[in-house]
């Protein structure tokens, strides 16, 4: 589908980060723009610049008739397929498209796409740094930070990086990576999707374009990954945990063994800043792009081995009183709380609990059984959590975060840990998961300076 944008009539739906960069670019490469939320032009912000740029909208919710009008709808990555006006436009032929399909038709560079359900932040800021420090100009961004789109509005990048959620990946028609990774499938967003399947579907739709001039990385210790990458027509380069691998990129416990198209490179992971297994699974995915695209392997391991690691997963804040607390407000899912706990010693207590999305908690139990002495639960999750934790754990209920930190300040031994990985999401009580970080990084610090104001007191 080749896209007239002059002088075509478009509808952006969704006025966050991506609708208004998508609304900006649109207007400045000639369409006439519309942009629809559902929010009033009160509760949404950058709107007078667009106006300026002579931007229409249609807010307060979605009008069928301005929707019905349209040449073009791109939605931005929050947006359901299903709201009414869309179904509607659909329904009369109206072709609807997501942002990252729009902007896929614009860049002028190759594309990496990271997808899964963790690590895919990860994994997106280590491929950038990678190609940026073997000396790429490398745009990285995608549902992380910067969107899609602002990688169309400049021409010189010389490789784009892109993390793309399973939401932006159903609405995408041509939408080719020249490199797709999918690095694990595992529960998630079961308020959004009816089933897993449906899940596991929306990811594969990564591969739907690809040929075999393409590659994809995938994790081959993941069966869920493997099965859905049965039919695709890409090349295929896999990673795992589990060993050394013949083709591709491996791990024997000790080492990273790349075995690529005829030459074996090894990495040893002691020089990594970066901690827990799950990280070396994260690096041994973004040394495939680079290594494919021929960066010399010292350079691109002196890429990985310099980060160390994003806000918000798995952060150590402080260790009071011989207490170490982590923020690992990122831990949105069960998958990404197992291998956050996996990494640390027993007694931890557990800091838990948000908006629930409706997936099953069961697979931590064995974890939760083996290291959580205390789980210290909040938000709407709370009562599900309860039930399912609390026969192999001691089980806490606080009011709000601060009453979490301070139920964890009593029950956790000297040599324990507080973990705060919540399972769920955050949009109960908090902003995003980044405020939600922020507020218990806030909260253990208060913790040091009582600590510090009771020490310096009994010295007087
Ligand atoms: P995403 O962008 O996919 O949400 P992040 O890189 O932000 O992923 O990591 C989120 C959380 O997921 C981390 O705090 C960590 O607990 C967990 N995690 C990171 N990498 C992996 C991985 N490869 N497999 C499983 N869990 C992971």
């Amino acid at each position: 589908m080749g896209l007239e944008i002059r002088g075509s009539d478009i509808v952006v739906v969704g006025a966050g980060r991506s609708g208004l960069a998508l609304a900006r670019y649109l207007a400045a490469a000639g369409a006439r723009v519309t942009l629809s939320d559902q929010r009033r032009a009160a509760a949404l912000a950058g709107l007078e610049e667009l106006a300026a740029a002579g931007v229409a909208f249609d807010l307060g919710g979605h009008s069928e008739a301005r929707f019905a009008a349209a040449d073009l709808i791109v939605i931005s990555p929050g947006v359901p397929l299903n709201l009414p006006a869309l179904a509607a436009a659909a329904g009369r032929g109206t072709p609807i498209i997501g942002e990252i399909e729009l902007a896929f038709q614009q860049l002028s560079a190759p594309l990496v796409a990271v997808a899964g359900t963790n690590g895919k932040s990860t994994v997106t800021t280590l491929i950038g740094l990678i190609f940026s420090h073997w000396g790429k100009k490398t745009f990285v961004g995608g549902n992380l930070g910067t969107p899609l789109i602002s990688a169309a509005a400049e021409k010189d990048w010389e490789w784009i990086v892109a993390e793309v959620s399973s939401f932006q990946l159903e609405a995408i028609r041509t939408f080719r990576p020249r490199c797709g990774l999918l690095l694990n499938i595992t529960e998630d967003h079961l308020d959004r999707y009816p089933d897993m399947a449906s899940y596991a579907a929306a990811k594969a739709n990564l591969f739907m374009n690809m040929e075999k001039t393409d590659t994809a990385v995938l994790n081959a210790d993941d069966p869920r990954v493997m099965a859905l990458a049965q039919g695709i027509r890409a090349r295929r380069v896999l990673f795992s945990a589990q060993g050394e691998m013949s083709v591709g990129i491996g791990f024997n416990g000790r080492e990273i063994v790349w075995r690529g198209f005829g030459e074996e490179r090894r990495f040893a992971v002691a020089e990594l800043r970066l901690r827990g297994l799950h990280n070396v699974e994260n690096v041994m995915a973004s040394l495939i792009p680079a290594l494919l695209a021929g960066c010399p392997p010292p350079m691109a391991w002196q890429a990985v081995c310099s980060f160390s690691g994003l806000e918000h997963r798995m952060a150590l804040v402080r260790v009071l009183d011989g207490v170490s607390w982590y923020n690992d407000s990122k831990g949105t899912n069960v998958g990404s709380v197992i291998k956050s706990l996996a990494g640390l010693a027993p007694p931890v207590t557990l800091i838990a609990g948000g908006k629930d999305k409706g997936g099953d908690y069961a697979p931590l139990r064995p974890l939760v059984a083996d290291k959580v002495r205390h789980l210290v639960l909040i938000g709407q999750a709370a009562e599900r959590m309860a039930e399912a934790f609390q026969d192999v754990t001691c089980v806490h209920r606080a009011t709000d975060l601060r009453h979490a930190v301070e139920r964890a300040r009593e029950v956790t031994p000297a040599g324990g840990s507080v973990l705060l990985s919540p399972a769920c999401s955050s949009f109960d009580m908090f902003t995003s998961f980044e405020d939600r970080g922020r507020q218990f990084t806030e909260l253990v610090l208060a913790c040091e300076e009582k600590l510090d104001a009771a020490t310096s007191g009994s010295t007087i």
